[in-house]
């Protein structure tokens, strides 16, 4: 991994790649700042190191140049958030782009306009790519959340620098990093938890972790189709009844591969999909009629919190209840907390890949994990297994 550390930049043109997409509300006031946030460190790294920085970046998903999807209505945030005043240049390529790029002085900050108003970005369009590159003399890429796109900003541009000319990026850094330390170089035992809804939208995740943990904690929604395929009633709950077969394989294979699964015991069930349906502990295998498993019961609690004690690496993916309902959110919270305690006993945690991490964040755990990912698409994919093209464009 080509990482910035120890690099200087001294009246070099660094072209950085950001996720700078994040949600406004309808007055394009920015919502949540983690990803700019997120790319901070990078940028004052190569800014303190002597470099001119070009940011990069996609915002929302416009057909052509459509107005509400400008980067100019974050641009206060951007140098808000980063603590330093960044100039704007309403295109990414062509002769406005090339001078802006070129004025720019030593430790000065540009900002370009959103790259998807031009169709060549997502379709990876090598001359597009080319005058990307043109803009820089050295590329670092720090936008994980788009890293398993190749697209021409995030992957194609990479080619038009040799090995020396481009870096990962300190988030991209940390992001491969915390993966790695999961799937690879976990401390033994290494946990994974898996919630959500769904069976069928995790089937590859599932199939990459019984060869990377010890243990498998599954919860959530999806656990009530492992709960029927083995025989249990589960009631009005969610579940996928062409997986069952599946979900008895997983089963088999985990025996196989010598991990241990580890399924709730007893659930809060709800006698609506609603915050205010009336609750009722059940065992996991005896749902009656009328209600749906909802939240995990108290005695899964207490058993999960055994086993996530005794990990020494955790990833967390999914929520094991409707944690959207304040009323069935407790098993979310305990479990976050039984994390929360585990880092701070020395635990390795991550906190990856859509609403378990919306969850820490609602519960305000995320600065007790030992990592929480920003990305959401891209950790899915990099917890099947996959290899992401805007990392592997960057190691070529
Ligand atoms: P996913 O995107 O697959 O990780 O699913 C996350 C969603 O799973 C959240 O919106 C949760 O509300 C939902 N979920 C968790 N547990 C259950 C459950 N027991 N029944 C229905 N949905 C659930």
């Amino acid at each position: 991994m080509n990482t910035l550390t120890g690099q200087t930049f001294e009246n070099q043109r660094v072209i950085v790649r950001v996720d700078f997409n994040v949600p406004i509300d309808d007055n394009f006031e920015v919502t949540d700042n983690t990803r700019i946030e997120a790319a901070k460190e990078t940028i004052d790294y190569i800014l303190n190191q002597g470099g001119r920085v070009i940011l990069l970046s996609h915002f929302g998903r416009p057909t052509g140049r459509e107005a509400k999807f400008s980067l100019k209505h974050i641009l206060k945030t951007v140098s808000e958030t980063l603590q330093r005043p960044v100039h704007f240049c309403s295109e990414c390529v062509g002769p406005e782009a090339t001078v802006a790029a070129e004025a720019l002085g030593q430790g000065e900050l540009l900002l370009m306009e959103n790259v998807r108003f031009h169709k060549e970005e997502t379709e990876g369009n090598l001359a597009f790519a080319e005058a990307l590159a043109a803009l820089g003399d050295v590329y670092v890429n720090d936008a994980f959340g788009a890293a398993h796109r190749a697209h021409a900003s995030t992957t194609v541009i990479a080619q038009f620098f040799n090995k020396e000319r481009k870096y990962f990026g300190k988030l991209l850094e940390r992001e491969v990093m915390a993966i790695q330390t999961v799937l690879k170089d976990g401390k033994k035992p290494v946990l994974g938890i898996l919630g959500g809804a769904k069976v069928s939208s995790k089937i590859p995740i599932i199939e990459n972790l019984l060869d990377a943990v010890d243990e498998l904690i599954i919860g959530g929604g999806m656990v009530y189709t492992f709960v029927k395929a083995q025989g249990g009633e589960v009631g009005n709950s969610i579940c996928e009844n062409d997986y069952c077969d599946y979900a008895l394989n997983i089963l088999e294979k985990a025996k196989e591969k010598d991990v241990q699964i580890h399924l709730p015991v007893d659930v809060i069930a709800g006698d609506d999909f609603a915050n205010n349906a009336n609750q009722k502990i059940c065992d996991i295998t005896h749902i009656p009629n009328g209600w749906e498993g909802m939240d995990a019961g108290p005695k899964t609690l207490e058993y999960l919190e055994k086993v996530v004690t005794k990990s020494k690496t955790i990833l967390w993916n999914g929520p094991i209840g409707v944690f959207e309902f304040p009323h069935f959110a407790k098993g979310t919270i305990a479990l976050g907390a039984a994390i929360a305690k585990a880092t701070k006993a020395g635990t390795f945690s991550l906190v990856g890949g859509g609403d378990s991490v919306a969850a820490v964040k609602k519960f305000d755990l995320q600065d007790q994990m030992s990592y929480v990912s920003t990305g959401g698409g891209a950790m899915l994919e990099s917890l099947e297994g996959k290899q992401l093209p805007g990392i592997v464009a960057l190691t070529k």
